[in-house]
């Protein structure tokens, strides 16, 4: 039996469901969110809050990378959310990443319109206390990237949005099946016109047919943090190093990649068997957040393994310097992962229902541009 209505119903209490919420709440529609655990603890909280603009493949993604940012900063300006926008540096320790920085700059309009640009040693230096000045021999500087604490912003998010656009938030409510017009839940059955499934990890159960032939798996990723910093210390940018331009898109065109493929995978023949790429963040009360690898199938065993963090911090050790160094916090986090390209997966498996998953690494980055472009709000 229906007992409950709203205009939209939105499956899933990450990043991607906070998202589509706004995005329809803003359209003007009345909104109900069901979030099947008590708290957020998926992708979402386990990431390293980077609103990394600057990796997305040029033009559209990007673009929407920056509507997201935009957001993020508009949520912060009003909640009092932690969204530093710290910009990043990508560090170039050696002359074929330096080759590839420089080409990424040199045929990016739209990266330098915005301010990115190539910077000497010297002015890293000054830019970041966290940088290793030995061998170093330039920088990429992105002004455009923002470090939120995804632990503390995700529920913030669902906090404001209840609070400033009426979102009907239920956490601990799981969804059980979909047959429009009813959505029904452990919090009853809802009649309502549109719903927005973004479960996340959890993409087979509402819809098993449709995401068999979706194409995507998951993808495993181990994750570390350090203590609080001394003293206050700050991070300043966020950084990352060579392997990193082997693995976002924003690098894809450039010739002078294969290169330094070549290179590192002869170098780092460990870190490239385990999909490991090097970025370093921090936490609003000053911590560290340090990864990342990455495995990619249908299931992954649960264990973390001590050679891949180990391989994580040893790359670590060659662009930065940290305070203290003492990692305190272990953990894995899933994400499901389109293989081909595809930065996000939009179905319609029924009339009213848009299943809106796969953002892959960069659901922090694009959610709230992409919903603005999905809902049309
Ligand atoms: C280690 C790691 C580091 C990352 N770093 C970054 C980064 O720095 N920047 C960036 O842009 N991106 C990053 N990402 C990617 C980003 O975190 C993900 O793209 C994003 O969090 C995915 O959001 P989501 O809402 O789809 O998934 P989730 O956060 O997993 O949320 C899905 C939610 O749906 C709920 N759910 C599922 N089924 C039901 C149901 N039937 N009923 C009710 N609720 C249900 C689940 O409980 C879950 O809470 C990272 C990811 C990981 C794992």
């Amino acid at each position: 039996m229906t007992n409950y209505r709203a205009d939209t119903a939105i499956v899933g209490g990450g990043i991607v469901g906070l998202a589509h919420a706004l995005a329809a709440a803003k359209r003007g529609d009345r909104v109900v969110l069901f979030e099947r655990d008590d708290f957020s603890v998926g992708a979402s909280i386990r990431n390293f809050g980077m609103i990394w603009s600057i990796g997305q493949q040029r033009g559209e993604v990007y673009e929407r990378a920056l509507r997201s940012r935009e957001v993020w900063l508009e949520i912060a300006a009003k909640t009092g959310l932690w969204a530093v926008p710290s910009g990043s540096l990508h560090l170039a320790h050696e002359t074929d990443e330096m080759a590839v920085l420089e080409e990424f700059v040199a045929t990016t309009p739209a990266a330098r319109e915005h301010g990115t640009g190539m910077i000497t040693a010297k002015d890293a230096l000054k830019r970041s206390d966290a940088a290793r000045a030995d061998g170093l021999l330039g920088a990429m500087w992105s002004p455009t990237e923002v470090n939120v604490d995804p632990r503390r912003a995700i529920p913030a998010v669902a906090v404001y949005l209840a609070a400033e656009h009426g979102v009907d938030v239920r956490f601990g409510a799981t969804v059980r099946g979909i047959d429009m017009p009813t959505v029904s839940t452990t919090a009853g059955d809802w009649r309502v016109d549109n719903v927005y499934v973004c479960s996340g990890n959890d993409f087979e159960t509402l819809y098993p047919d449709v995401f068999a032939d979706s194409g995507m798996v998951r993808c495993k990723l181990q994750m570390m943090r350090t203590g609080v910093q001394p003293a206050g210390w700050q991070l300043g940018p966020m950084l990352c190093g060579g392997l990193t331009l082997l693995h976002y898109a924003a690098f894809d065109d450039c010739t002078s990649r294969a290169a330094l493929a070549e290179r590192l995978s002869e170098q780092y023949t460990f870190h490239r068997e385990n999909g490991i790429h090097v970025l370093l963040s921090q936490t609003s009360d000053g911590r560290l957040t340090i990864g990342d690898s990455h495995a990619y199938g249908k299931t992954h065993d649960p264990f973390e393994s001590q050679q891949i963090n180990q391989a994580v911090l040893d790359y670590l050790a060659t662009f930065a310097k940290l305070p203290d160094p003492q990692i305190t916090e272990y953990w894995s986090g899933y994400y499901p992962s389109l293989r081909d390209g595809r930065t996000e997966l939009l179905l319609t498996p029924e009339d009213g229902v848009t299943i809106v998953n796969g953002l892959g690494g960069a659901g922090m980055t694009l959610s709230f541009g992409l919903a603005q472009q999905v809902v049309g709000s």
